[in-house]
């Protein structure tokens, strides 16, 4: 196995699937398996989950919100998301703990370091909800931060396409992809694989990212095989 401890980020829109809103359970369960795989393989799994199906403190601020007050509605956000993703894996039979940032005891536990990489020791599977637990910062940044604190050996990010292109490949037929590519090329190229404050943390602590598509039912053990089912973003050597 390439990885022994992973953090996985899934976006929050990806869990709507066609939907268009909210969470659809198809999607939903198609994760869960797929983790269940890997943490049946033996792999330490964290997982950090976006709020954007729910709602976004920018798009909230665009309305009027208050973007402070939006923001912590979309680390709400995330919250529902991980409690839906714990109760799809342990509906199969898979244990999951969901930490908040912020408490809100009962609904999750309080998220320390040590009890995430605890859980994950145990075989289950850790959700760190809320992203940092600050606003005006994404799950991107959240996922980077939790990734070198649970000292994984490295950000998994699901996305809809797989992996990272010369251009956006949905809008540009002749875009390459990939197999691997350092954080200095992302940069210099403008490619967005995440937001820049992520990008930094990575790059700054020398967490390599894995870009693939999730959606695609068993690529998740691909990877962690070893297979080229995406890229792989790299500090340079
Ligand atoms: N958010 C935040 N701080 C964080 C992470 C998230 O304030 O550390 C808020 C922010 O408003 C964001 C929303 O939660 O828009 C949902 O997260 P994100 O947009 O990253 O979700 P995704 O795009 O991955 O679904």
């Amino acid at each position: 196995m390439k990885y022994k401890r992973i953090l996985l980020k899934l976006s929050g829109e990806s869990l709507m699937g066609q939907q268009g809103y909210g969470i659809d359970k198809e999607r939903l369960g198609a994760y869960a398996r797929q983790i269940k795989e890997i943490v049946d393989a033996g792999v330490e799994v964290g997982i950090v989950i976006g709020g954007g199906n729910i709602f976004r403190g920018l798009s909230g601020a665009a309305k009027g919100f208050d973007r402070v007050k939006g923001d912590q509605m979309g680390m709400l956000a995330t919250v529902i998301n991980s409690l839906a993703l714990s109760s799809a894996l342990e509906a199969i039979g898979q244990a999951a703990v969901v930490f908040t940032a912020i408490p809100m005891f009962p609904i999750g536990e309080p998220y320390s370091k040590w009890h995430a990489i605890e859980a994950m020791r145990h075989g289950k599977v850790a959700i760190m909800s809320c992203g940092t637990g600050s606003p005006y910062f994404t799950t991107d940044t959240g996922s980077a931060l939790r990734a070198i604190e649970i000292e994984a050996d490295v950000m998994l990010k699901g996305t809809r396409v797989d992996g990272v292109y010369t251009a956006d490949p949905e809008k540009d037929p002749t875009a390459e992809k990939f197999d691997e590519i350092s954080y200095d090329e992302v940069i210099s190229r403008g490619l967005k694989v995440m937001d820049l404050t992520a990008t930094a943390l990575c790059k700054e602590n020398r967490m390599p990212i894995y870009v693939f598509n999730m959606d695609i039912e068993g690529n998740l053990g691909k990877m962690i095989a070893g297979e080229n089912v995406g890229t792989l973003v790299h500090p340079a050597r």
